[in-house]
């Protein structure tokens, strides 16, 4: 009789410390979720929200690999993802965008929820950076938002047993939940940023993000000890135009000369209208002659394109441009007035292009 009362104290005794070592892991685990969630809430973008799910979650659950798919039926995140300039993307980092969530439905056949189980190579190996070698279970959450899959959250370990398909999911679930409002949040907060910097008539960035980013680009040319060129170009006799053909023939040309000028740009390059019919451009890594070379371009397509005038009639405008060069030893500690110094030197070789007759490039040296 005592024995066997003995025997049932030890069971019990095994159960409460197996509840307890539980209890522990589930109170740790819900620390570090807490943790995580309180970075994605904090999250300033989308680019920085990615980083967090796809970098920190990993290392804070230590999961092997964590990806991620987005829906990005309008491409607004492909371009959201490559614009901010706070957040570079880190390699291996990046959501895989696909433009209709058809292909994700199917890993969700219990009305959105996720699915934990084996690695199955067929089914899983593409949402998964290669190689995949290791992978034993996943764990595939569904991000949706409104009733509508806007993404997926992909995580694998090399353990067989951590995502089981008898595991509970509530946790997950949760998760799965606070990453889909998240990322709704931030996406809304990067189109609002974008819209705000953002030249409403041309479609390119305006002063207010041209400012912030010449800063940036000082910044980087100071590290990456590389020259940066700046471009100032403004339209001729423009107001003749105006006067002439009226305001919606201006604002015509005024969104097609933007485009013509963007279209002789390579990928790290910005442009934006800096007022009126003046627009800037900062040309990082390119040195004296890369940017003559670059801005007779844009010049010379200029002068050769014609415009329809809302009369029906052809015309063409031409553009002076000023341009200098700052060398990575020019510049000082304070990068913001760097940046102006920089744009008001192109300014001024604007100004002699102008004075020389117009429909030219001007180059003047930099001298701070
Ligand atoms: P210059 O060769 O010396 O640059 O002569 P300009 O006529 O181009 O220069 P000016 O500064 O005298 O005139 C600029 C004109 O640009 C005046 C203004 O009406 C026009 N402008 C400024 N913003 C807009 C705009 O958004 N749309 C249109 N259609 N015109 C604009
Ligand atoms: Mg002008
Ligand atoms: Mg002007």
């Amino acid at each position: 009789m005592l024995i066997q009362l003995d025997q049932e104290i030890a069971r019990l005794k095994g159960q409460m410390d197996y509840l307890l070592r539980e209890a522990r892991r589930n109170e740790d685990r819900m620390r570090r979720l807490d943790g995580i969630e309180r970075q994605l809430i904090g999250a300033d973008s989308l680019s920085e929200l990615v980083r967090i799910l796809l970098s920190e979650y990993r290392t804070a659950f230590a999961v092997e690999q964590a990806t991620l798919t987005l829906v990005d039926r309008d491409h607004v995140l492909a371009k959201l993802l490559n614009e901010n300039p706070q957040v570079p993307a880190l390699p291996g980092f990046s959501p895989r965008l696909l433009p209709s969530p058809t292909s994700i439905v199917g890993l969700f056949p219990l009305a959105m929820t996720p699915w934990l189980g084996r690695y199955q190579h067929l089914q899983h190996a593409a949402l998964f950076q290669s190689p995949v070698l290791g992978i034993e279970s996943v764990a595939l959450l569904p991000l949706v938002r409104h009733g509508e899959l806007i993404g997926s959250l992909h995580l694998g370990s090399r353990n067989p047993d951590r995502y089981g398909v008898a595991s509970g999911t509530e946790f997950l679930e949760r998760f799965a939940g606070i990453v889909s409002v998240c990322l709704e949040s931030a996406l809304n907060r990067d189109r609002l940023r974008r819209i705000s910097l953002t030249d409403g008539l041309t479609g390119v960035q305006n002063r207010r993000y041209f400012e912030q980013r010449c800063k940036i680009e000082v910044s980087q040319a100071k590290r990456q000890q590389s020259p940066l060129s700046c471009m100032f170009l403004d339209v001729d006799r423009f107001k003749l135009v105006n006067d002439t053909y009226g305001h919606p023939t201006g604002d015509d040309v005024l969104r097609s000369v933007a485009c013509d000028i963007q279209n002789q740009l390579r990928a790290g390059d910005t442009v934006a209208r800096y007022g009126g019919e003046e627009f800037v451009v900062t040309l990082p890594r390119t040195d004296q002659s890369g940017a003559i070379e670059i801005a007779e371009r844009i010049r010379k397509g200029i002068e050769a394109r014609t415009f329809q005038t809302q009369c029906g009639k052809t015309i063409s405008v031409t553009i002076s441009i000023g341009l200098t060069m700052l060398h990575s030893d020019q510049i000082q500690q304070d990068h913001e007035a760097t940046a102006s110094k920089l744009v008001a030197h192109a300014d001024k070789a604007l100004y002699h292009a102008k004075s020389n007759g117009r429909n030219r490039v001007e180059w003047i040296t930099l001298s701070l």
